[in-house]
């Protein structure tokens, strides 16, 4: 068998000549590579060329002021887990940064390549921005634009060529955060299932707005909104949660994979919807 040729890469140092390059040359974003490197493992052509997003200088930013807080796109699961230390209300976020994979691949892989993988369905970031009801920034030929990452979701892949993501934008709105994520040894490191929370609590610790947001089980993350709307006024008690969580499970159809049945995804939600909303209890 004849080896694979391998792909150009770039390395532009300004976001304009990386458009660029994308435009001409029918090029790729590479941000950490962990997913692209293993393109030959599941069957697929690499892309022509690679434009690397590592020299961009304002792409590796993580920005907080007093109403939010802007994460670079090539912000790494490592340097956003430390960024975000000494910030409770992300307490979610830096967990999910901070638990993802393991510390070679948390050193490599970026938020913006875990948000533009469509085929990953076990990305840990997604939920947790999901239910911080982030934005994102894309840029392209002809401009940028903030795009709600719920809409983004739902329309990357038609979204994306030629296109770069350049940041994510939350609000800092005091809420308390989780990330409640299921590993199994032989899914190599990869959440079969995974809860992400952020709620409003009140001075009786009583549920108010909650955004619950659960990746892994289906091909992209989504809010549990029947979840949400049932812990309202509830008791911030995590076996309560579970119980309550049991009898909403009809609208996940879970994803069959290698690593796990997709009823077995589902059947472990409510113990980590309790396990998310118990770890706010301390909080
Ligand atoms: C063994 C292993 C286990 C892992 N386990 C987990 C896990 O448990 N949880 C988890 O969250 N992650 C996990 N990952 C990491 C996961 O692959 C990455 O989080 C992510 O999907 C890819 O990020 P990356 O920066 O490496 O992107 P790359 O591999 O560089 O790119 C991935 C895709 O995104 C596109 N892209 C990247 N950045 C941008 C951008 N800014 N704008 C537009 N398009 C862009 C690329 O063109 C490409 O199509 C694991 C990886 C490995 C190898």
């Amino acid at each position: 068998m004849r080896p694979e040729t391998p792909p150009e890469i770039l390395l532009p140092a300004t976001l304009g000549e990386a458009l660029a390059s994308l435009g001409e040359r029918a090029a790729a974003p590479l941000a950490g590579g962990t997913w692209v490197m293993r393109a030959p493992l599941r069957r697929e052509p690499f892309a022509p060329a690679y434009v690397g997003l590592s020299r961009i200088p304002e792409l590796s930013l993580v920005e907080v002021t007093d109403d939010a807080i802007a994460i670079g796109a090539a912000v790494t699961h490592a340097d956003l887990a430390n960024a975000l230390a000494g910030f409770p209300e992300f307490a979610g976020l830096r967990l999910a940064a901070g638990s993802s994979a393991n510390p070679a691949v948390r050193s490599a892989a970026t938020v913006g390549g875990n948000l533009c993988t469509a085929d990953f369905a076990a990305a840990d970031l997604v939920p947790a921005l999901l239910c911080l009801d982030a934005t994102v920034e894309l840029a392209g030929p002809a401009g940028s634009r903030l795009i709600p990452l719920a809409d983004f979701l739902a329309q990357r892949t038609g979204l994306l060529p030629g296109h770069i993501l350049t940041k994510v934008v939350v609000a800092r709105t005091g809420q308390r955060t989780a990330h409640a994520r299921l590993p199994l040894r032989k899914a190599g490191d990869y959440p079969v299932a995974i809860v992400s929370v952020a709620m409003r609590v009140d001075a009786m610790e009583r549920i108010g707005a909650a955004r619950i947001a659960v990746g892994s089980v289906e091909a992209t993350a989504r809010r549990w909104t029947g979840l949400e709307d049932a812990l309202l006024g509830e008791p911030l008690d995590g076996a309560r949660t579970t119980g309550i969580a049991g009898s909403l499970l009809a609208s996940f159809n879970g994803r069959d994979g290698v690593e796990a049945p997709g009823w077995y995804r589902v059947r472990v939600l409510p113990a980590l919807a309790g396990r998310a909303v118990a770890s706010l209890v301390a909080a």
